[in-house]
């Protein structure tokens, strides 16, 4: 992509209005736009970060033998009435009249319309366990939309529901989740830690928070000094051990009851990027989920839900990874793997060799951004580190005497001079 014909509206000042440095950066960096209070637009720098959190959740979901539907946004206030939620959920549904008089709903989570769908198509234990999971829009009406997309009213989510005979199926289904949420945010660069929590309007039984430890999170968390000592071992996680280190959220935490020594004990604040819970019969007892047995007994199916936050974890792994010069991207979500800067377009050899280099680049694969617009190098330079590419190539009338490139490295800024062929190697390999 050429970045004089890309939208990418980057800002110098930092908006007022921003509190937080990923809110700061995001509009800075011409990702996103907000629309009204807590709804916002994704430009496509933005948009390119969130497509890429969302691949390596798709995929790791798959691999968990969880399979993808699309459900939609509008939900009929009646199927919520089945499950008695219609009117517990209070003001944080946005509640909608057609124009026939009937209530429908913006979904602010799916429990009961996947309930309807198995109760629909599943007759026998047979056919159990499954997963379904989507990635689709929530609309809550929250209290306090704040910190940009962080805490958003319009946001993306991506919600799986397991469906077992029995709590051991089911235990067996949260644990298969759980050490995919853990190998999920690895691979975008985070270090997520598993929190004890409390099920909430969900409802049910067993629920673990995944906290990304930021002092701007919204959480407070108290957990075990073992954790920081800890390397994950995310292909093989040990799940019974991981899950019986102490780290609770605040309203779980019990300074008389904790069995953790004061020396021990870490209070931090972490951002909430998922939530697992097992929540039994909940639902399927409800609204009839029940399935035929061997003995010809009738089943009520065991349930959980696994949600993700696809569109706050840009905003999170940002408060993870930026310095004072803008955001530094992870390669696995980076909107592009290297940006391509040209220091002097009135130069027709620098410009030749830049068209050149950018098209080997694409040839090789590489997603490139390619800085063609007559601007100063200093305007060039501060853009590149605002946008936090993982690599910058820069050609200059010096890199072309000598016939060697500058490689830099967003994170840490080391700078290597490489020949084409080298960039190319180190790039792709
Ligand atoms: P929170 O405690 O942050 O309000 P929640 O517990 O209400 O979240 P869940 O129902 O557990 O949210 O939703 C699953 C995931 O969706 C959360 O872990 C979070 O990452 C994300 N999420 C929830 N609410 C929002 C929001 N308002 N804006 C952006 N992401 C959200
Ligand atoms: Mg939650």
């Amino acid at each position: 992509m050429r970045l004089s014909e890309f939208v990418l509206p980057t800002l110098k000042e930092t908006p007022a209005e921003a509190q937080i440095v990923s809110h700061q950066l995001m509009l800075r960096a011409g990702m996103i736009r907000q629309e009204s209070v807590g709804i916002y637009s994704w430009l496509p720098l933005g948009l390119r970060v969130m497509k890429n959190v969302e691949a390596i959740i798709r995929e790791e979901q798959n691999l968990a033998g969880a399979q993808e539907i699309l459900m939609p946004t509008i939900q009929s206030a009646d199927l919520w009435r089945e499950s008695g939620r219609y009117d517990d959920y209070g003001k944080e549904m946005l509640r909608i009249e057609d124009r026939h008089g009937r209530d429908l709903l913006y979904g602010p989570t799916n429990e009961e319309m996947v309930t309807a769908i198995l109760r629909d198509y599943i007759k026998s234990y047979r056919e159990l366990p499954v997963n379904l999971y989507h990635i689709q829009w929530k609309f809550r009406d929250e209290v306090r939309p704040r910190f940009g997309v962080m805490r958003g009213r319009e946001f993306l989510m991506k919600d799986a529901y397991s469906f077992d005979l029995d709590l051991e199926g089911a235990k067996k289904s949260y644990d298969n989740m759980f050490a995919t949420y853990l190998r999920t945010f690895t691979r975008m660069g985070l270090k997520a830690v598993p929190v004890r929590a409390d099920p909430g309007a969900i409802g049910g039984d067993m629920s673990h928070e995944f906290h990304i430890l930021t002092g701007t999170g919204e959480s407070a968390i108290f957990y075990d000094v073992i954790y920081d000592e800890l390397t994950l071992d995310v292909d093989n996680p040990d799940v019974e051990a991981l899950q019986s280190i102490y780290a609770v959220e605040e309203k779980l935490h019990d300074p008389v009851s904790c069995p953790v020594a004061g020396d021990r004990l870490k209070q931090a604040r972490g951002i909430e990027v998922g939530h697992i819970f097992y929540f039994g019969t909940k639902y399927s007892k409800a609204m009839g989920l029940v399935v035929d047995g061997p003995e010809g007994e009738r089943i009520i199916v065991e349930m959980g839900s696994y949600g993700i936050g696809v569109s706050r974890l840009p905003a999170a792994i940002i408060e993870a990874s930026h310095d004072k010069n803008g955001i530094i991207w992870p390669d696995s979500v980076a909107p592009f793997a290297v940006g391509l800067v040209n220091l002097k377009v009135a130069d027709k050899a620098c410009v030749s060799q830049c068209e050149d280099i950018y098209n080997r680049l694409r040839e090789a694969g590489i997603d490139v951004l390619y800085d063609d617009r007559d601007e100063r190098p200093g305007a060039k330079f501060a853009d590149m580190d605002l946008i936090g590419l993982p690599w910058q190539l820069v050609v200059g009338p010096r890199e072309l005497a000598v016939d060697r490139l500058e490689l830099k490295r967003r994170d840490g800024g080391a700078r290597e001079e490489l020949s084409l062929e080298s960039v190319l190697a180190k790039l792709t390999g």
